[in-house]
């Protein structure tokens, strides 16, 4: 293997410049719950005040609006 001479391999395998490294998302990921489908009882939490609510059965958080902020609320 004649090798001394090298040019470099032919298509240069470089850090690709950017692409990825996503940028941080504004909305805080949907549904980062631990039991899927929660049940009964619980509180419904608003994400942008923290205020809480107790949950309703039959009546998911996300169907209730915040009274302070007028956020829709989530599980809590
Ligand atoms: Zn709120």
């Amino acid at each position: 293997m004649p090798r001394g001479d090298g040019t470099g391999p032919p298509s240069g395998s470089g850090p690709g410049r950017g692409r990825g490294a996503g940028r941080g998302g504004k909305g805080a990921g949907r549904m980062r719950g631990t039991t899927p489908g929660a049940g009964p009882g619980g509180d419904c939490v608003c994400p942008n005040c923290g205020a809480r609510i107790s949950h309703r059965v039959g009546t998911p958080c996300y169907n209730l609006i915040c009274t302070k902020c007028g956020t829709k609320m989530v599980r809590g």
